[in-house]
Parts: structure tokens; sequence; C-alpha cells
């Protein structure tokens, strides 16, 4: 059942549909990366801590430093995204310290990945490889040391894996999955909310899919814990990077088998049924009491408007 009236053209997903080539085949070419980086079609993101340095533009800002001009904002890692037609493009890590200076800074904007995706302060193009060079520059930083022996990591293929010159062991970035869903009671639907979320808004319950286990299996588990339901049939929607620091949110459906609901007050400040016609005022910002749900540019919001679009169902 469509809710009425119905909510329009769907929303852009954030982070997804990279225009960008990775060009996998040129990293472990250290001379190839190098002609890249030097010609002046080579563009690089410049992200200092977690917070992303734009060049003030009008109407929009521009992400897109030269390589010096990344260089000459702070030292760090370089690392290579892949291809836009010819052009290199690539992430230069800065000192956060040095990130954080350039707020005062007229020339510059900076702030964190989610206020630049919710506010859409750059154009959605360059979402999807700035959430490339922050996931990769992350796992770069936090991986210095190689976790087999404990000597110093060295980064070799544009910073697609580190290298232990002691035991030999090579590393590569990895990627945690998380489980998003919404548990789906015929006309109802199960939101929650973390106290880290704003007061008004409810999203999908979710969760870090453990060793060992299922997409199922952890959409059962996460929603056992957290809200005391158990879960049938799962049906698979779609999925996101999250670059915070590098997620994947798998997104899901799931059929609720009991219903009376029990927090864990350690993960949620709350949870509860919502009906159809309440989950669509939400996502239409037209709910009585002010609620809300994630914005457009998050998995969640896709997931809760499929149900409420009636493209969902477990009957
Ligand atoms: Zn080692």
């Amino acid at each position: 059942m469509s809710p009425s009236p119905p909510l329009g053209p769907k929303p852009r997903l954030g982070y997804v549909n990279s225009s960008l080539d990775r060009a996998a085949e040129k990293r472990p070419d250290a001379e190839a990366l190098a002609r890249l980086a030097a010609d002046r079609a080579a563009g690089a993101y410049v992200i200092g801590g977690d917070l992303i340095v734009l060049k003030k533009a009008a109407p929009v800002n521009d992400p897109l430093f030269t390589l010096a001009a990344a260089r000459a904002l702070g030292e760090g890692d370089t690392v290579f995204l892949g291809l836009n037609g010819e052009a290199g493009r690539f992430g230069a890590s800065i000192p956060a310290a040095n990130a954080e200076a350039l707020k005062t800074n007229p020339d510059y904007l900076v702030t964190d990945l989610r206020s630049v995706a919710v506010h859409g302060l750059v154009e959605p193009e360059h979402l999807p490889p700035i959430a490339e060079a922050k996931a990769v520059l992350n796992w770069n930083l936090r991986h210095r040391f190689c976790p087999n022996c404990g000597h110093a990591t060295e980064k070799v293929h544009g910073g697609w894996r580190r290298d232990c010159p002691n035991c030999k062991a090579e590393h590569f970035p990895r990627t945690d999955p998380v489980v998003i869903m919404l548990p789906v009671d015929g006309e109802r639907c199960l939101l929650g909310r973390s106290p880290r979320f704003l007061p008004t808004m409810w999203s999908c319950l979710a969760g870090f899919i453990e060793p060992g286990e299922s997409i199922e299996d952890a959409v059962h588990r996460e929603t056992r814990e957290e809200a005391g339901i158990a879960c049938g049939r799962v049906k698979y929607f779609g999925s996101q990077p999250w670059p915070f620091p590098s997620s994947l949110m798998i997104g899901a459906h799931a059929e609720a088998l009991t219903r009376d609901i029990v927090v864990d007050k350690q993960e949620l400040e709350d949870a509860r049924w919502f009906s159809r016609e309440e989950v669509a005022s939400m996502l239409r910002r037209e709910h009585a009491g002010g609620l809300t749900t994630p914005p457009p540019v998050a998995i969640a919001h896709h997931i809760i408007r499929a149900w409420v679009d009636g493209e969902i169902g477990f009957d």
C-alpha cells in the first residue's frame, strides 16, 4: 500500500556510483603514478583528520587541489584514487591541526564529510572519491606497524598495500561490513534512536557483522540484541560505503516474527513501532511531533522509503 500523497522523486544516495576508474593496474607502477601526479590535470582531495578542505567558490565549492597546493597546506600521505578520464586523482592527508587552522582562512571551507554530503557543499560526483580518499588515508594512518611482528610498515602501490620489511607480510586495506535493517511487521516498521542522533531523528537498527557471521545472521542477532525482536526472512536492499572511517553499510528489510520490544539501553535510547503513514510524514518533514528520518545521503533513508513506497513486503 502506497502512502498518499506520493513522496515524489527518489533522492540521490551519497558516496555511490563513483565516476573514477580505480585503475588498479597502475598501482604497482610507481613511475606511472609519479607521471600522473606531475601532470597538470592531476587533482587531490585534501583531508586533515576528520576534516575535508574545500576551496570556497560559487555556486559550489571546489574540493580539488593540485598536488603542490595540497602539500603546501601540510605534510602527510598521498594515495592514488584512480583516473578521471586521463587525469589522476589522489587523496592527500595533512595534519588535523593544519586543517583546523584553515577554518579561519576565508579562502577555504573546512568541515567534516557528513556536513559536506548532507549540505551539498560539493558537486555530488566528488563524494565517492572523497569517501575513497578518507577511507584509504585512514587505513594507512592506522597501519604504520605490522600487525604480525610489530615492525614499521612501508606504503607501496599508491597506498593500496603496506609491506613489512621484517616478516615480509603484505597488508591490504580492509572494509568493515555493517548490517543496517528495517524490521517490518505488516503495516508497521521498527525504528530506533541512538543517543548520538539529533533529538528528532529515528532510523534503522544497525551493527557490525562479526567474524564468521552471515549478513542474515547479523540482522537476526542485532535486531534481537538491540530491540528484543526475533526476525525471519531477510531481504537484501542495497549497500553504501560509509567512510567513518571505512564501513560498508549493507541494507536490508527483515520480517519481524515477534512484537514486544525490549530496548538495549546500552545501544539505543529508544525503539518503537511506526505506522506507514507516520513514517511517510517523517520522510516529508511534515510529522506533527517534528520527528524525522535520516537525510537522503544515508542509505537508512532509502531503506525506509522503499518500505513506505510499498516496494518491500513479506506477504
Ligand atoms: Zn611484520
